[in-house]
C-alpha cells in the first residue's frame, strides 16, 4: 500500500493513511472525519512513507521529519526540538519527558487501584444482596454515584444487572424466568432459615 496525506481540513489536521490508490485513501479519510469525499481538500502522496505500510508510522519518525504528537501524560505538543527534555517513546505514545512519562504510570497505577477496591466493593456489596450470584464486571457509569454490577445466575444468558443500592435489577425478558427462579430458591432458603 502507499502512503497518503489526506487534509479534511478538520481539527486533528493532515493525517497519514495507507492505501492502495488516491481516490481509497481519501474515503479512509473522508470516513473517519464523517464528511464526504467530494469534501476532502487534499490528498498528497507521500512515498517517503510507503515502508511503514501498513501503518502506523512510528512516532520517533513523525517528529524527526517536523511533525508534532501531543504527550500522552499532560497533553502539550511535543516537537522534535522544542525544549530541553527528550521526549519519550514506547509503541505509539509519546511522552514529552521521563519525568512526565513516569507521573503518568503514578497517575495510571493509583487509577488501577482505585478501581480494584471500587470492583471489591461493589461484589461484595452484590453477593451480600444477592448470596450465591457470580459477579462478572464492574463498571462505572458516567455521572452515576454507584458502580453497575452485571452478575449470572444459574439458567441466564445475558447476565443480570444491578446497580449497587438500588432496588431492583435489570434483566433481558430472555432471563426473566432463570431471575424469578433464582428469587424463588433464595425465599426458601431465607423461609428454611428463620
Ligand atoms: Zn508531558
Amino acid at each position: 500500500m502507499k502512503a497518503f496525506l489526506v487534509d479534511c481540513e478538520q481539527e486533528n489536521g493532515a493525517q497519514l493513511y495507507f492505501a492502495p490508490t488516491r481516490g481509497k485513501a481519501k474515503a479512509m479519510a473522508a470516513n473517519e472525519e464523517g464528511i464526504n469525499i467530494t469534501e476532502v481538500s487534499s490528498c498528497q502522496r507521500k512515498p517517503e512513507y510507503d515502508e511503514y505500510s501498513p501503518g502506523p508510522v512510528p512516532p520517533s519518525v513523525l517528529l524527526k521529519d517536523g511533525w508534532w504528537i501531543e504527550c500522552s501524560g499532560c497533553g502539550k505538543q511535543v516537537w522534535d526540538d522544542c525544549d530541553e527534555d527528550d521526549p519519550v517513546f514506547s509503541g505509539q505514545s509519546v511522552w514529552c519527558s521521563a519525568a512526565c512519562k513516569e507521573r503518568d504510570e503514578v497517575r495510571e497505577a493509583s487509577r488501577k487501584a482505585d478501581f480494584a477496591a471500587l470492583e471489591k466493593r461493589a461484589t461484595e456489596a452484590t453477593l451480600a444482596r444477592f448470596p450465591g450470584v457470580s459477579v462478572y464486571l464492574v463498571t462505572e457509569r458516567y455521572h452515576r454515584p454507584e458502580p453497575y454490577v452485571h452478575f449470572h445466575v444459574p439458567g441466564d444468558t445475558q447476565g443480570i444487572g444491578w446497580e449497587v443500592g438500588s432496588g431492583f435489577v435489570e434483566c433481558a425478558p430472555i432471563d426473566r424466568a432463570a431471575w424469578d427462579a433464582y428469587e424463588d430458591r433464595r425465599a426458601t432458603e431465607r423461609a428454611l432459615d428463620t
